[in-house]
């Protein structure tokens, strides 16, 4: 997951989790589980190069355009409200909770 992608329209996303809003219930885990992944501290992360938890605050990897549709579907379904997807050039929300 290192070669960036890009969502139609042209646009490179990336998406990141705020883990205080986390249930752990791991609904996007189970929809995108090659982006999403629950750690022993039941919480989910999105993952990075070699399939590495990200787990630093606020931390992004790149939405590839194969899951894009996935991706967003876990940002709408996120029972905590906490999935953001994100263009990478302006740092826009394009799917989320602070969408517009
Ligand atoms: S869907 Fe949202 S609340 Fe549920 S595990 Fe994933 S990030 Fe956490």
């Amino acid at each position: 997951m290192t070669v960036q992608q890009e969502a139609p329209g042209g646009e490179a996303l990336e998406v990141w989790i705020d883990q205080d809003l986390c249930t752990g219930d791991g609904i996007c885990a189970q929809y995108a589980p090659e982006v999403f992944e629950l750690d022993i501290d039941g919480l989910a992360y999105v993952k990075g190069a070699d399939d590495a938890l990200l787990q630093a605050a606020g931390a992004t990897t790149p939405v590839p355009l194969p899951l894009l549709t996935d991706v967003v579907d876990s940002a709408r379904e996120c029972p905590g409200e906490c999935i953001h997807v994100r263009r990478v050039s302006d740092r826009v929300e394009v799917y989320g909770p602070d969408a517009e």
